[in-house]
């Protein structure tokens, strides 16, 4: 016997994810992991695959960049044929290694996180992959740097591409900053924009206490960047979602 519409409706509610820190937005676990297995696994540089591994055992393993967002990175780094880029939020170096890997040898990544013991446990697998002559890490606040880099004339417009995945309460300020530092037609990605999907819900619904701080400034971030005309903006949800913006003037 076919099941009822309601029994369909408890299966797909069922089979949403569970877990408050799961990157994907898609319907099922099933989905999620059917890309996983046919497009992403199977083409993970095995390099990745030591990180990924090397960075599930962390207890903070939630923030690391997802498989599938690592590879759709790769891909918009080489359509844009990305060079000078910047990274904000490095934790093991997921992202970092897929940037590290998708440009060119002379290419070049700043990269910024408070924390160095993170970068440290990442940095081995950079190294043997041989890219990591093109990282310059700094350790310690990003908006420092940014600022320091404002002051050099030859930095403004100088990036094709920013990858910022660090402290949400801070991402307009580093808009600021950044949109100065990348080229005219240069890209930033925002990262975790859809904020668990707490974007979508009411303001009394349950959420963790770390969502619901963050979930205000991500709201207004979001709508600050569509608001934005200095940029072009696409929204996905790919990973926890993430805003591309790209310079107009
Ligand atoms: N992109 C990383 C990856 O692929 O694994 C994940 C980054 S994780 C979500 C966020 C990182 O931002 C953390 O490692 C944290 O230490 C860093 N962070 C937090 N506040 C920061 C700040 N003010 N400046 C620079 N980094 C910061
Ligand atoms: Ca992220």
């Amino acid at each position: 016997m076919a099941p009822t519409n309601d029994v369909l409706v408890q299966q797909q509610k069922e089979s949403r994810h569970q877990e408050a820190g799961h990157k994907s937005l898609l319907q099922s676990d099933d989905l999620y992991q059917y890309i996983l297995e046919t497009s992403v696994y199977p083409r993970e540089p095995e390099i990745m695959k030591e990180l990924r591994e090397r960075t599930a055992e962390h207890p903070w393993n939630i923030m690391t960049t997802p498989a599938d967002e690592g590879q759709f990175l790769t891909m918009l780094l080489k359509l844009i044929n990305a060079k000078n880029t910047m990274e904000i939020g490095v934790f093991t170096g997921y992202s970092l290694l897929a940037t590290a890997l998708a440009i060119p040898h002379d290419g070049k990544i700043i990269a910024m996180d408070i924390n160095r013991e993170n970068y440290n446990i990442g940095l081995p697998m950079i190294e043997k992959a041989g890219v990591a002559h093109k990282i310059v890490f700094h350790e310690g606040p990003a908006l420092p740097v940014l600022d320091q880099m404002l002051e050099d004339k030859e930095k403004l417009g100088s990036l094709d591409f920013v990858f910022v995945d660090a402290d949400k309460d801070n991402y307009l300020n580093y808009h600021e900053k950044i949109i100065e530092l990348v080229k005219v037609g240069g890209v930033i990605g925002y990262d975790n924009t859809l904020w668990n999907g707490s974007v979508a819900v009411s303001d009394d619904a349950p959420m963790r206490k770390y969502v619901r701080y963050y979930r205000e400034f991500v709201l207004r971030l979001n709508k600050a960047l569509s608001a934005d005309p200095r940029i072009e903006i696409c929204q996905l949800p790919v990973g926890d979602g993430i805003t591309l913006c790209r310079r107009l003037f």
